[in-house]
């Protein structure tokens, strides 16, 4: 080993922490750049002469950010020191076990994947909240923690306290999220953890928002009027002041007591509606914990065990390639089903090009599986050994696997796109588009209704829907008169819509639902928009110059303002009203209904099934009394649930919930 191999390792890792610290965007997984960090410790500890500043092994962890108002903590927020299998947990019990001379227990803690944040409370206010940064200073996050529903604004005490815990991205929206970002022909997120951090450095709170962030706690920095003696205390004391605490964690008192706890977790993880890369192993006496004291980086007292990646091996048989609402191409890879984390899987994006280039898959290939951030399955690598000797590169389609026109790449993006606007999988995927929940709302009318009418030719573009007849809906096949009057009321009521709802359902590029709403807002009406030029969109805080431009070249299409016309000639409503009394008619019968949430929903997180019964007309209260209509009860409900037992209050599941608010749908 010489000092340039050193020096090539430790620029390798930087390179990697700034991909995946700054960018977001790892190169490599988690599990490479735990071996090759590992494996520079082993080095450095040979030649502790050629340690550099800039090593990895001599900062805490993330590169801070330009842009951001710098925090510094009141005490340093450290990392954690990782053990890979049992004889390192043992090692670290026995050394503990060594140092303290005495009975040691351990708090052990789901390892949530996301990132460390510290809030401060100042006489029970919520003041500020920072990313770790590099430990010492981090970066002011406080208007997009806000937007956290569970993040109290103010604590059932008058103290001040600084707090701190994980951001982290539940399953469900960091799934969400990352289609809509391939839809878009954006990159996705590759683990909920990159998520959650390019979510709070968003600069528009609102687009934060919007990504349904959720948080626990786990620490504190302990003071003269907050002084609990263990990791247990901490938590019930952290409980009471209104702040969220992992249920799942538990207090062992030896190895086997350890291992059996990560067993479980391990087996539990796939089912959770969080993503946990490890478990957390900490000395629970505070007392103790101040003996051990810290490293540079780490406490001594804690080491965070991480789970293995699950690999699954299987063979890709096919590649599809196709057509998203925006003309993004993607393809997908068709594998024989293998078992992988909990469930069967048979296909997996292959994102873009670049990403097929990279990896070189071929038909036939024997390809090794991973689910990035345990949830959606990815091809890692492909085993050459086996790989068949006729083999050939993948061939890339140069036309429109729907419409058979040329194909384009854009310059700067990695997306494939299919430009032709009449391009039969983007129409319907567009017009399904309009008719979304988020965007015209039009109950009822789905893929497969679009699907038909599209192949009937009664339509073309979303204006068309809005000439639509009875009679024209019972020329479909299976379609009765009852139906057709539905899904005419649905259309028709549509009209009256917000402004922003019609904006984000024209499907123009980069244009998500808080862009539509902000540009609704400010200009009020769809015509001052048609006429705005970039400049003026962009005076809206929120909106750059990429969403702008894409707003004008939007409206000098003529077929677009031809588009417009016919939807003002339908009297399709032009104005921003407001979105409270559109949502509340919507769905009359759960109009004023009051719903008390409790417990843990799997499909949703609490504040989603807020968000939506809200949408729905619906009243959510966080107390229940005998005003309470219904009580939506998840796992491990506690004494809400006993309380509106004794009221007699209708309690319903969650599967109830689903059914009901499906219900809404089709009852419009
Ligand atoms: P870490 O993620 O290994 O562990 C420390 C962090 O765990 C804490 O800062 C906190 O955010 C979190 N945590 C979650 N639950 C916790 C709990 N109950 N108690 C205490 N902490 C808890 O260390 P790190 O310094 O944040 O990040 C380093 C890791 O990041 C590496 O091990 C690697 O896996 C990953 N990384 C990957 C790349 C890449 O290119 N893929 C690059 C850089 C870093």
């Amino acid at each position: 080993m010489t000092f340039e191999d050193i020096e090539k390792l430790k620029d390798q890792l930087n390179q990697y922490a700034y991909s995946y610290y700054v960018l977001d965007q790892p190169e490599v997984t988690d599990q490479e750049y735990d071996r090759l960090y590992r494996q520079l410790e082993v080095m450095e500890q040979e030649h502790p002469e050629w340690i550099r500043p800039d090593s990895p092994t001599q900062r805490i962890g993330d590169t801070l950010l330009d842009g951001f108002t710098k925090v510094t903590h009141q005490t340093q927020m450290y990392s954690l020191a990782n053990a890979f299998n049992q004889a390192e947990v043992a090692d670290f019990i026995k050394r503990v076990e060594s140092q303290l001379d005495e009975p040691v227990s351990f708090m052990c803690e789901c390892k949530i994947d996301g990132l460390a944040i510290s809030l401060s409370y100042q006489d029970g206010y919520f003041i500020q909240g920072a990313t770790r940064g590099d430990g010492r200073v981090g970066e002011d996050i406080t208007s997009n923690l806000k937007t956290i529903q569970a993040l109290p604004l103010k604590l059932r005490s008058p103290l001040s306290l600084e707090v701190r815990g994980e951001a982290y991205m539940p399953k469900a929206s960091f799934q969400a999220l990352n289609e809509d970002r391939e839809a878009q022909g954006k990159a996705p997120f590759a683990n909920p953890r990159n998520a959650a951090a390019g979510s709070l450095r968003q600069i528009d709170p609102r687009q934060a928002a919007k990504r349904h962030l959720n948080l626990f706690l786990y620490g504190a920095v302990v003071q003269d009027d907050f002084q609990p003696v263990s990791q247990a205390d901490l938590f019930r004391q952290l409980q009471d002041l209104g702040l969220r605490v992992n249920s799942l964690n538990r207090l062992c008192h030896n190895l086997d007591e350890v291992m059996a706890f990560i067993d479980e977790i391990d087996q539990k993880r796939n089912h959770l509606s969080y993503d946990i890369d490890g478990v957390v192993i900490k000395v629970n006496q505070i007392d103790q914990q101040e003996k051990l004291g810290y490293t540079v980086k780490a406490p001594r007292w804690a080491i965070a065990y991480k789970f293995k990646a699950e690999i699954a091996q299987t063979r890709l048989i096919q590649v599809e390639w196709t057509v998203g609402r925006t003309g993004v191409v993607t393809p997908t890879a068709v594998m024989e089903p293998v078992q992988l984390a909990g469930t069967t899987v048979q296909r997996a994006s292959l994102h873009n090009i670049d990403i097929i280039q990279a990896l070189d898959v071929r038909i036939g290939d024997h390809v090794y599986l991973q689910k990035a951030g345990d949830i959606i399955p990815e091809i890692v690598s492909v085993d050459l050994d086996q790989r068949p000797a006729s083999s050939e590169p993948l061939d890339l389609p140069t036309t429109c696997p729907e419409c058979q026109s040329e194909l384009t790449r854009i310059e700067g993006e990695v997306a494939l796109r299919c430009v032709n606007a009449t391009c039969p999988a983007q129409q319907l995927a567009g017009l399904s588009h309009f008719c979304s929940r988020n965007a015209m709302n039009i109950m009822g009318i789905g893929e497969k209704v679009l699907a038909k009418l599209l192949s009937e030719n009664l339509i073309k573009d979303p204006a068309d829907l809005y000439y639509l007849t009875v009679e024209d809906f019972l020329t479909l096949d299976h379609v009765k008169e009852k139906s057709a009057n539905k899904y005419i009321d649905a259309i028709q009521y549509s009209k009256d819509n917000s402004l922003s709802r019609l904006l984000f359902g024209l499907g123009i590029r980069h244009v998500g639902v808080s862009a539509a709403e902000l540009m609704a807002d400010h200009f009020g009406h769809l015509d001052k928009i048609i006429k705005a030029t970039p400049e003026e969109i962009e005076t809206i805080e929120g909106i750059g110059p990429m969403i702008s431009q894409s707003v004008v070249d939007f409206f000098e299409v003529e077929a677009n303002l031809d588009l417009i016309q016919r939807l003002k000639q339908a009297e399709v409503n032009m104005e921003q009203v407001s979105e409270s009394v559109i949502s509340s008619e919507a769905t009359s019968f759960l109009l004023d209904k009051t719903f008390v949430l409790t417990g843990t929903l799997s499909h949703y997180t609490r504040s989603q099934a807020k968000e939506i019964l809200e949408s729905m007309g619906a009243k959510v209260t966080g107390s229940v009394s005998k005003k309470t209509d219904y009580l939506l009860a998840g796992e491990a409900a506690g004494s809400k649930l006993t309380k509106a037992e004794n009221l007699g209050i209708t309690i319903i599941s969650e599967e109830d919930f689903i059914e009901m608010i499906n219900e809404g749908e089709n009852d419009e």
